[in-house]
């Protein structure tokens, strides 16, 4: 039914304008056909609030500033505008494919999903994607680009390295999109990315994606759009509200039984286990593996095909233990993930909020719990400041002891050859700029500056 046929009944003009707004469909928003068919395959009828408000802009041609995180439908309210553009482009060109859209991302596993959706919602439309990113053998990737593709996702070493060695070139981009700038400043690709843009054509339609919009952001944002619509997506209720969440104050030592000990305690189906470093990730998958739990970890120093194997038995619930890093569970997307257990808190508060916010996605509540040392306490303090609450602490467990006698029991520092070899984990990632899932050392003396976000 059209909207004027709705309100012939002026009274109920208020209450009509609201149900049509509220109610909007993709096909109301002009998606054509051959998306459509592929949205209704994967169950969406209604747009989410960033698709509904960025896809009218975006099929307008005009750039988009927006302030979203992944979980809100991000990926679908570029990727489908951009879909559209090039199906209706495309119709009378021939020839071997130009790269159109040009998708940089910070992580590889951000990548892949990416490259998925467009899979996904442009199945009827004849579009091919690839995706590149680095860690991996270039080979499959430049055969891919050999043949030709409509639309690259990108991590941006990956992308500058082929362009250095000639295989991308991105003289044909209509469509860019930068997604999640702010990690991508974070992890120090602030140059790159510099250098990606300057490469782009001036006539193109630009969009830009940052869940947090400090000043360097918005500076960056500035050298990419022109004059962009803006849309800002905040969360009705922030992660730390529709989580729950509890404390477990105990000892290093006690923290690998305090885990057995939930684990086989409740019957959890998919629980993901953040660990501060890679070694602490590989530790507690042997521990478990002691006690019969089957973990696996995801981290820096695996590969690329033992991630994305980890993480589809994870996803598939073959694997009902994932121990992460940080860095590594950027992009993890498990609609059913159930419990986050901080092993080790976060040093950076904003990390637990991202931690956290793995579970109780969508409209789904989950439940995070945090194990804390006694020399964690400062980062807890920092993370009850951040999300501006007192998160419950469960007094009773049975590992209760020398929680805060802890640093009485420390060793002695050991030799410096026996001391554990941290920098080895830092040299195998050597040639990235900053490597995150070690620097909370340097983190630590730059006190980072606190933000309140999802
Ligand atoms: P994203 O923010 O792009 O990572 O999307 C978060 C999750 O929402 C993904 O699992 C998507 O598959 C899902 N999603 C995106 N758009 C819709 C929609 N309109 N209806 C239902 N689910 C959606």
């Amino acid at each position: 039914m059209h909207l004027s046929s709705k309100v012939q009944n002026f009274k109920l003009l208020p209450y009509l304008c609201r149900f049509y707004i509220l109610y909007m469909t993709f096909k109301e928003l002009g998606i054509i056909d051959p998306i459509l068919k592929a949205l209704e395959a994967k169950g969406y009828t209604y747009p989410s609030p960033i698709q509904e408000q960025s896809i009218p802009i975006l099929l307008k041609r005009k750039d988009l500033l927006g302030c979203a995180q992944t979980g809100t439908g991000k990926t679908a309210a570029f990727a489908i505008p951009i879909l559209q553009h090039i199906f209706n482009d495309n119709r009378n060109t021939k020839g071997q494919r130009k790269i159109k859209a040009l998708i940089v991302t910070p992580t590889r596993e951000l990548a892949i999903q990416i490259g998925d959706s467009f899979t996904e919602y442009g199945k009827y439309t004849g579009i091919v994607n690839t995706v590149i990113f680095g860690g991996v053998k270039q080979g499959s990737q430049t055969s891919a680009l050999r043949r030709g593709v409509d639309v690259l996702v990108a991590t941006p070493g990956r992308l500058l390295d082929l362009m250095d060695q000639g295989y991308i070139s991105l003289k044909d981009v209509q469509y860019s999109v930068l997604d999640e700038a702010d990690h991508m400043l974070d992890m120090g690709f602030i140059h790159d990315i510099r250098r990606i843009i300057a490469k782009l054509p001036t006539k193109r339609q630009s969009l830009f994606f940052s869940a947090t919009m400090p000043t360097s952001i918005v500076k960056l944002s500035q050298k990419m759009l022109g004059n962009p619509e803006k849309v800002t997506i905040a969360p009705k209720q922030t992660t730390a509200e529709r989580v729950e969440q509890a404390l477990y104050f105990v000892s290093k030592k006690n923290k690998p039984k305090l885990l057995v000990h939930l684990l086989t305690r409740n019957q959890v189906d998919s629980t993901l286990v953040f660990t501060r470093t890679k070694y602490g990730a590989d530790k507690i998958v042997k521990a478990l593996k002691k006690v019969d739990i089957h973990s696996e970890a995801i981290h820096g120093n695996k590969s690329q095909n033992q991630r994305q194997k980890a993480l589809l038995n994870f996803k598939e619930g073959k694997t009902k233990v994932l121990v992460a890093t940080d860095i590594a569970a950027r992009g993890i997307d498990v609609s059913e993930l159930e419990l986050v257990i901080n092993f080790d808190l976060p040093n950076v508060a904003e990390t637990y909020v991202h931690r956290i916010g793995r579970t109780g996605r969508a409209a789904a509540s989950g439940i995070a719990i945090s194990f804390c040392d006694v020399e964690e306490k400062p980062y807890l303090k920092d993370i009850q400041k951040l999300i501006a609450q007192q998160i419950k602490v469960i007094a009773e467990h049975p590992f209760l002891n020398s929680g805060d006698n802890e640093p009485a029991e420390k060793p002695k520092r050991p030799q410096r050859s026996n001391r554990p070899r941290r920098n080895n984990d830092q040299r195998s990632d050597s040639k990235k700029k900053v490597d995150p899932e070690n620097k909370h050392k340097r983190d630590r003396r730059r006190k980072p500056f606190i933000r309140k976000r999802d």
